[in-house]
């Protein structure tokens, strides 16, 4: 295998954040790289730290939806405005995210998987953020424990 590019890198990193999901419907992972390519930290979709969901929680797809803490938002957490250059996310970040990556001066954001609902390539557009599918997967493409 040849040299993997940043971009790649980052959506190696934000593959593997996104096995950690527990949202049995949408895993979504995200890594955020510095201006030197440098690693800030890696985070995942899921709900608020320390709160364990309680049973039958996962049992409503669209009940849940509103209590999940995008990967997205979960990552800006780990650093503050102008810190992080390159965002890589396993999904294309939706409306509310797009806007949180820009007013925390992300440069570059690269996505895998097309989010049609979202309206983040016109928000790209407006604000001159880079914004590329990288269809870049690790190991053999599936969320899981690899063999
Ligand atoms: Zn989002």
């Amino acid at each position: 295998m040849s040299r993997i590019s940043i971009p790649e890198y980052a959506m190696a990193l934000a593959h593997v954040a996104s096995m950690r999901s527990e949202d049995p419907y949408r895993k979504v992972g995200a890594a955020a790289l510095d201006f030197d390519n440098r690693v800030i930290g890696t985070a995942y979709n899921g709900l608020a730290p320390g709160f364990n969901a309680p049973p039958g929680f996962w049992d409503d797809r669209e009940a849940r939806q509103k209590f999940m803490l995008h990967a997205e938002v979960n990552l800006c957490s780990l650093f503050r405005r102008g810190e992080a250059k390159i965002i890589a996310t396993t999904t294309m970040p939706c409306t509310a995210c797009m806007q949180t990556l820009c007013a925390y001066g992300i440069k570059e954001i690269y996505y895998r998987d097309i989010y049609h609902a979202s309206d983040a390539p016109e928000i790209a557009r407006l604000y001159s953020v880079k914004l590329e599918q990288v269809e870049f997967t690790p190991f053999d493409g599936t969320v899981g424990p690899v063999a």
